[in-house]
């Protein structure tokens, strides 16, 4: 994850970079904004370039490059001299944590050029342990970089705050957000309907479309499960149900379906493999395998590759502004 790679917050991004040409980033910083917009990445970003020995660009556009034994080290998180702290178990951060850090800051980099300290969740910096951090945050060893990341930069004691210059994250466009779901593989449908309901947060949309996807997983295998069980149209109609969220808006609800049937191909496309090799490889629901097997008593031969079509076909007509409902119905009838 280098700098250019930061989606969105091109001012800060370059801002960091000018700064790192010349020597001048601030010794100790605090990088504030909305939970889930980069901060972190960000922060990650910047000790890659700090101690890339293969940087690339120049001025604004100073970057790590992403593949030295410097960048890959810190992207796995394995590199001596950047440490990360988080909040431990019980959700603070102690000040054990802190003052291992602030001797270990004493000595040169062990590794690198420049020994960076990430402190995401500083909110969660016990009193005892900001106030331990404060002396090494007036007077920062030298070829040392300390970054707090946090959501809430008012809990930090006045004290801390005033020796770290602050870079505010603002939330995500919601633009940038799609832009980025379309890059990975979202419809623009789907990337746009997600982007709006989170916020400006990438970890949010992440999130929801990961739990929309866990929901879908199940409704789609529901579904299927109550086709197979009965030929008697009304009880198949009445599984169509499982297809079905209302959202507040009818593109809403027409994109959940789709997320929905984008599921039951993928089941079915597993379900024809694993009716064809019980050990099939490969597959992508490869943690369902058992109900897997089960679908495959039902959906093998012909009546799999009639069930992929038909989701195919009412996929289309969900792209062609169909109903819902018309379109669940008819789908269950056809499984
Ligand atoms: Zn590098």
């Amino acid at each position: 994850m280098a700098l250019r790679e930061v989606l969105g917050h091109q001012r800060l991004v370059q801002l960091i970079a000018r700064s790192v040409g010349r020597q001048s980033l601030p010794p100790s910083l605090i990088f504030s904004g909305p939970a889930g917009v980069g901060k972190r990445l960000t922060a990650i970003a910047t000790a890659q370039l700090l101690n890339c020995t293969n940087r690339v660009g120049e001025g604004a556009g100073l970057d790590g490059c992403g593949r030295c034994a410097a960048c890959t080290r810190i992207a796995r998180g394995v590199h001596s001299d950047v440490i990360l702290i988080e909040p431990g178990d019980n959700g603070s951060i102690k000040i054990e944590q802190i003052r291992d850090v602030v001797e270990r800051s004493a000595y040169r980099p062990f590794e690198g050029r420049c020994r960076v300290v990430i402190i995401d969740g500083a909110e969660a910096l016990v009193p005892a342990a900001q106030n331990a951090l404060l002396k090494t945050l007036e007077e920062p060893p030298a070829a040392s970089v300390f970054i707090l990341v946090t959501p809430q930069p008012d809990l930090l004691l006045p004290t801390v705050r005033s020796r770290c210059p602050s870079l505010r994250f603002a939330p995500l466009s919601p633009g940038d957000v799609a832009a980025f779901l379309e890059q990975h593989g979202r419809s623009a449908a789907e990337a746009h309907a997600v982007a709006a309901a989170a916020d400006g947060s990438l970890q949010r949309a992440l999130e929801s479309l990961a739990g929309d996807l866990v929901q879908g997983r199940e409704s789609a295998e529901q579904a299927l499960a109550r086709a197979a069980a009965s030929e008697d149209p009304r009880r198949r109609i009445d599984g169509a149900k499982d297809l079905l969220v209302k959202t507040s808006s009818a593109a809403g609800d027409r994109e959940q379906l789709a997320i929905y049937l984008r599921s039951m191909s993928s089941i079915l496309r597993d379900t024809a493999l694993v009716s064809l090799d019980p050990e099939a490889p490969g597959l992508a629901n490869a943690d369902r395998r058992e109900t897997l097997s089960r679908l495959a008593r039902t959906y093998r031969g012909e009546r799999v590759l009639r069930a992929f079509n038909a989701v195919d076909r009412a996929l289309a007509a969900l792209d062609r502004n169909a109903g819902v409902k018309i379109v669940a119905d008819w789908l269950m009838l056809q499984l």
